[in-house]
């Protein structure tokens, strides 16, 4: 099929995004090195993983651990060591086990169960998780994630579990007309980071405060505005998904 046209696109949009990071951050008066770019690679072969890699890209994003793992060892059979994973789909409190093994980190954890699963199947395994909480900052009824006042609230319990490393917060927005829309819901998370910081909760050591993982192909340029250190781009790099 299209092999030739689609990595041309691939390493192109890749490009394209790159750029559209450095002068968001530059409008915000940020450093762009300060940003990650998480290239979700969710529903895409493994091909479209290779293109990417082949322009730079180290960072990619999968919804479910079967796909992850998957993709993940196709990566070790080609060589590929240096791909860092990150795992951002819901995770089912049965199958918190399945991420044990080299994730850099975990965006995902929408509710204190899953962090005491994880932390009791990191002990298990003798490994340390790299966690991020995510927060449902709309409130909306479809999302995931803690509310505002249980992450204040909980925090700092997720702190003490053994075996995971709290390192960071995460978002979705709503679907909205406009980027611009998504702003007050960035900026309610990083204020939220700050509260928390304030609380005595912050990242790996008091001088580094915890990761803003927020944006998306939509939406990542405001992010970036508002503190993203963090962003999830899918389709603005691997073109429209059929599903998921
Ligand atoms: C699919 C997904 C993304 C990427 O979405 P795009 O709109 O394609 O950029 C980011 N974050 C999460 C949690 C996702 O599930």
């Amino acid at each position: 099929m299209a092999t030739q046209s689609t990595s041309i696109d691939i390493t192109r949009n890749l490009e394209d995004v790159r750029q559209r990071i450095v002068a968001a951050a530059q409008r915000a008066q940020r450093q762009p090195a300060e940003i990650t770019l998480v290239a979700v690679s969710k529903t895409k072969p493994f091909t479209a993983i290779q293109t990417a890699y082949a322009a730079g890209q180290r960072d990619f994003g999968e919804n479910r651990f079967e796909e992850l793992w998957e993709k993940a060892k196709q990566a070790q059979q080609l060589g590929l060591q240096d791909i860092r994973w990150h795992m951002i789909g819901t995770i089912q409190s049965r199958k918190t086990d399945q991420a044990i093994g080299p994730i850099t980190l975990i965006h995902s954890v929408d509710r204190l169960k899953i962090a005491q699963h994880l932390s009791r199947d990191a002990m298990a395994a003798h490994c340390v998780l790299s966690i991020l909480l995510e927060v449902n900052v709309s409130g909306e009824a479809s999302k995931h994630g803690f509310s505002p006042e249980e992450l204040r609230q909980l925090a700092p319990e997720v702190t003490r579990l053994p075996g995971v490393r709290l390192q960071g917060l995460m978002t979705m927005a709503p679907l909205v007309e406009t980027a611009e829309a998504a702003r007050p819901i960035f900026r309610a998370l990083r204020q939220l980071r700050d509260q928390l910081r304030a609380d005595g909760v912050s990242g790996q050591t008091t001088e580094q405060p915890l990761q803003l993982s927020m944006g998306m192909t939509n939406d990542f340029e405001i992010a970036i505005e508002e503190g993203a250190t963090i962003v999830r781009v899918g389709s603005a790099i691997f073109g429209e998904r059929d599903y998921a």
